[in-house]
């Protein structure tokens, strides 16, 4: 049912909504972002209470991760980092995405065309008037950012992430 879900998803984008949806796509929102419907926080490998949360993260990492806001572009300095290693979950250091599918998006967030095998789930974002498609943290369930399908080669996806919720770790492979 979810994979039919999504797929109908991207299918919607497919068929004409794909511009409009890119411009809105990692659109800088707020606090009203928060309560998203379907949210994904339950039932992850990684569990914190809410008042741990609130005292492991900063505000801008909580309001990313546990309450759905999307930092303002261009704000984020790793969205020009440029290193060898990867971008772990900043909520529980879960590995993400390796530097190697990084790109310049020209959004203004930090942008990769593919994660690292078991690295996010997706869920459907109904919020904001669209149809999207919400990635979180597979094992602690921290909202991310959102995947559209207006990525470069070889996927063709762009996983628009918010730079709050991820640290870089130099290096690794
Ligand atoms: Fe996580």
């Amino acid at each position: 049912m979810e994979s039919r879900r999504q797929f109908l998803t991207f299918a919607a984008v497919a068929i004409g909504l794909g511009p409009a949806v890119a411009w809105f796509g990692c659109r800088p929102g707020g606090e009203d972002e928060a309560g998203l419907s379907g949210s994904p926080e339950r039932g992850f490998p990684f569990q914190k209470s809410d008042a741990e949360w609130r005292a492991a993260l900063s505000r801008e990492q909580y309001r990313v991760l546990r309450a759905h806001a999307t930092e303002p572009a261009f704000t984020s300095p790793l969205n020009d980092e440029k290193r060898h290693g990867i971008f772990v979950c900043a909520g529980c250091g879960h590995p993400l995405f390796a530097s190697e599918t990084k790109y310049d998006s020209g959004t203004g967030w930090p942008s990769f065309w593919e994660h690292l095998p078991n690295a996010v789930g997706t869920s459907v974002d109904r919020t904001l008037f669209m149809i999207r498609t919400e990635v979180h943290c597979a094992n602690c369930g921290g909202h991310l950012g959102h995947v559209f399908p207006d990525g470069p080669k070889p996927t063709g996806l762009r996983y628009c992430m918010n730079g709050d919720a991820l640290a870089f770790v130099a290096g690794m492979a």
